[in-house]
């Protein structure tokens, strides 16, 4: 059926483009039909593999299809409104559908992987059709840029300090009633003073500065807004452990991975993700965020999250000595889904050992603890950027 339908369409092509050779003055490369599919215009799938000779796979069970064409990448997935190409996300009021069997693009993401993907290239719309030319001028796109994946970035722009829990969410509740969001936002707020101190020029922003209660999604939507505005941030969410054990202690370093490490680390992911039943969800779409989130999974951005990881755990080894370093591990945390840039979860000990607990609630403790977060977060830096101001 899908081969009747291109034979019907290249005719189609062929028919409609000496009116256009006519009617426009640069040369038409190609022409691809406009559909009208709901209340949206639509491009059809096919028609750009065919004429771009793009190498396609498509997977159907998660229905996710990947376009390669000369060292470019092409990442959508039917019924998700984001499209990755190479390093930048392509973002739609519509997502790509599926219509009797064939898949279709919103225009404005079709129209923006062809600038992407081939910068001599222009299209135009005109009569029911998406026209492309031999370029012009190269249009530049609004979409959040991720970044190549080579060399050096210039420079860091903001680092986001994420204290766990917060208002009616306590996060855990340990030994003598302590609990975890009063820990976390007191060694958030010595992280962030200490980078204040230790980075110049780069901003540093807390995503609650005060017991408040604080959804999963809007901690990593606020950072994503400043990676709008500025190019290069991380995020790192600060959190304290519990066991049912007494006896488990130590501090450990995570980054997102739909593969935990072990039993271990999914309990403390399903711990830390527990707090989404306290949350409202009316109309909120979780579909973009965790394709987002699976996207990232194959890119930089992973990577950078697990060199993160390790610098900030060895940071703290080195100021620890007291607890254990539990080590630098991956799971499936809700907090770290959402997040276009480099971004762990830090686990910082456990509230349920006696021990551990009262060194804690702290403050020279506390101090220690950020004194290691930070000296990992600018060896991370040094490592990663061009430049860093003392
Ligand atoms: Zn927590």
């Amino acid at each position: 059926m899908r081969k009747n339908i291109l034979i019907i369409l290249s005719t189609l092509l062929l028919l409609a483009i000496p009116d256009l050779w006519a009617k426009e003055k640069g040369t038409v490369s190609a022409l691809f039909k406009i559909r009208r599919i709901g209340n949206s215009n639509y491009i059809s799938l096919y028609d750009l593999i065919n004429n771009f000779k793009f190498e396609n796979t498509f997977d159907i069970i998660s229905r996710r299809g990947k376009l390669y064409y000369r060292s470019h990448r092409v990442v959508y997935r039917v019924g998700y409104s984001y499209i990755l190409a190479d390093d930048t996300l392509i973002k739609s009021e519509y997502p790509v559908i599926q219509n009797r069997g064939e898949i279709f693009l919103p225009i404005l993401q079709a129209e923006k992987i062809a600038a992407l993907l081939f910068p001599a290239l222009k299209t135009e719309r005109s009569k029911g059709s998406l026209i492309v030319l031999k370029r012009t001028r190269r249009k530049r796109t609004g979409d959040i840029k991720i970044r190549g994946s080579k060399g050096l970035k210039d420079k860091i722009d903001f680092i986001i300090v994420d204290p766990g829990h917060g208002g009616k969410d306590p996060g855990a509740i340990g030994r003598g009633r302590i609990k975890e969001k009063v820990i976390t936002l007191k060694i958030a707020q010595k992280v962030a003073r200490r980078l204040k101190r230790r980075v110049g020029g780069v901003k540093i922003r807390l995503t609650r500065r005060r017991d408040r209660f604080l959804e999963l999604s809007a901690r990593t939507d606020i950072s994503n807004r400043y990676l709008k505005k500025d190019n290069n941030g991380i995020f790192i969410s600060i959190h304290v452990n519990a066991s049912l054990s007494g006896r488990i202690s130590g501090f450990e370093t995570y980054f997102l991975s739909q593969n935990p490490t072990n039993e271990d680390a999914r309990n403390t992911a399903a711990l830390e993700n527990n707090v989404i039943v306290l949350e409202d969800h009316k109309g909120k779409k979780y579909g973009d965020i965790d394709y987002i989130e699976a996207m990232m999974m194959t890119t930089q951005i992973q990577k950078e999250s697990s060199m993160l990881a390790s610098e900030i755990q060895r940071g703290m080894r080195r100021k620890i000595k007291r607890f254990k370093s539990r080590g630098v591990r991956k799971a499936d945390f809700y907090v770290l889904r959402g997040s276009l840039m480099p971004a762990v979860l830090i686990e910082v000990g456990f509230i349920t050992n006696r021990r551990e607990a009262r060194y804690l609630t702290k403050n020279s403790y506390q101090e220690k603890i950020a004194a290691g977060i930070v000296d990992g977060v600018i060896r991370f830096i040094k490592k990663y950027y061009k430049t860093i101001k003392k």
